[in-house]
């Protein structure tokens, strides 16, 4: 098992700011996301390939083995139960690891196996013999380039002369020294200082570059500039290689200053059906309202579990200090919590120690818990503006009624004016 030296996830993660929203950012989502996820997120849909050269042929593999790796590092693969490529992982590992290098910009919802994927690279491009960093691996936040460090070390477990080292906050390297590990996976700021400033590393020894989560990236300040300044001491003929979860414009732009002849492969999300969720709303008057209408479908709740949406923080504890006191058996999960107590929580509700979990937008992306039949929105969900935001309520919904079980949603629907809504025919 290579030796990382230890860093501890015991920082306090930053609060929201306000008590009105909650106010997670793009880097915590990715991050918990990541922890509570147990496995691959499923997609039918084929991959998209673009390339310059439409002519250089491109492979697809179907088994690990034909990847020709290193024996320890297949076994590595293997001992993480990895048995087959997944569907991103069978378009980008041929590429990733053909020889002379290619440049790629990968794009997958998050679940889909692309760190593994580039992980796996950069595990076999490494020369074990030279003792200088060679792979560079840019990721947004401390705790995300400890979870790539942490895939690395497992996978690698069996090639214990490969070295990993992290270039993140708390790391110190004294003045003068040169680093030998082979790889350095760290976040922006701690590289610019270990490569630019102290020169504790050679940039221009880099043969592969690898940015992570280039959308979570971009939403933090400064992340791009400074990966601008250490892509520009790289060497001309590294390997760059670009992932993100999202294709909005300008995480493209962001790729396409940084990557030069890349092999752009996307894997469209596989969109949420709702044919099997029976939606359903209940008008109600007033707070008392909401909360009878609450206790009335906590009493029918038998079969499967619920999930209740609330607008605000103080909505959400509230109402579960109230039902808690009534006697029913509720969890609640919001911002405040630490991402280790946010999963402590999660676990709990998946293991069925409680049938109902109480929460605010945390919850609404990416998280699935297959036993969820109902999803109440206490608060109809709304935007910045104070706007339907109806992404957010397919997200919810679509909470429930997964993998084509059937599931319910709920609406509690209250400060209506009922001659505002226009009469149905
Ligand atoms: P992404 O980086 O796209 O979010 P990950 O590489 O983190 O995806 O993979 C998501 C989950 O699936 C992880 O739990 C990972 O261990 C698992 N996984 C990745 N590749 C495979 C595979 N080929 N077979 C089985 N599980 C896999």
């Amino acid at each position: 098992r290579p030796q990382i030296p230890p860093v501890h996830v015991n920082e306090q993660h930053t609060l929201p700011k306000s008590d009105e929203e909650e106010d997670i950012s793009a880097a915590e989502i990715s991050l918990l996301q990541k922890i509570v996820r147990k496995g691959l997120v499923e997609n039918k849909h084929d991959i998209e390939v673009q390339r310059k050269d439409p002519t250089s042929p491109l492979y697809s593999i179907k088994s690990f083995e034909e990847l020709r790796l290193k024996p320890d590092l297949l076994k590595g693969v293997y001992a993480m139960g990895f048995n087959a490529p997944s569907k991103i992982q069978e378009t980008a590992l041929p590429t990733l690891l053909a020889d002379p290098p290619q440049n790629m910009i990968a794009q997958s919802q998050s679940g889909t196996g692309k760190t593994a994927a580039f992980v796996l690279a950069m595990l076999s491009r490494v020369d074990p013999k030279k003792d200088y960093p060679q792979v560079l691996c840019l990721s947004p936040t401390y705790e995300l380039a400890i979870q790539t460090g942490e895939v690395a070390a497992r996978m690698s477990q069996f090639c214990p002369e490969i070295k990993i080292r992290y270039a993140v906050r708390g790391e110190e390297v004294p003045r003068g020294s040169k680093l030998q590990e082979h790889i350095i996976i760290g976040t922006p700021g701690k590289v610019v200082d270990w490569g630019v400033k102290f020169r504790f590393l050679d940039l221009g020894k880099i043969t592969v570059f690898v940015l992570d989560e280039a959308d979570v990236m971009i939403a933090t300040q400064g992340h791009q500039d400074q990966s601008f300044r250490i892509h520009k001491l790289l060497p001309r003929n590294c390997q760059m290689m670009f992932f993100s979860a999202t294709y909005e414009n300008d995480v493209m732009e962001f790729a396409e200053a940084i990557v030069s002849s890349p092999v752009i492969i996307r894997l469209k999300r596989e969109e949420e059906s709702l044919n099997n969720i029976k939606q359903y709303y209940v008008m109600c008057r007033n707070q008392d309202e909401k909360y009878s209408a609450i206790a009335n479908i906590y009493g029918v709740v038998s079969i499967g579990q619920a999930i209740i949406f609330c607008h605000t923080r103080k909505t959400a504890s509230w109402l579960a200090e109230k039902m808690s006191q009534d006697g029913h058996a509720v969890a609640l999960l919001s911002g405040e919590l630490t991402v280790e107590q946010r999963i402590s929580v999660l676990d709990r509700f998946r293991e069925g120690k409680e049938r109902v979990l109480i929460t605010t937008n945390v919850l609404s992306r990416g998280i699935d818990v297959e036993q969820v039949t109902i999803v109440v929105n206490y608060d109809l969900p709304i935007d910045l503006h104070r706007q339907p935001d109806c992404e957010t309520y397919l997200h919810r919904i679509g909470r429930t009624g997964r993998f084509g079980k059937s599931g319910i949603a709920i609406n509690l629907v209250d400060g209506f004016r009922i001659h505002q809504y226009p009469k149905a025919n």
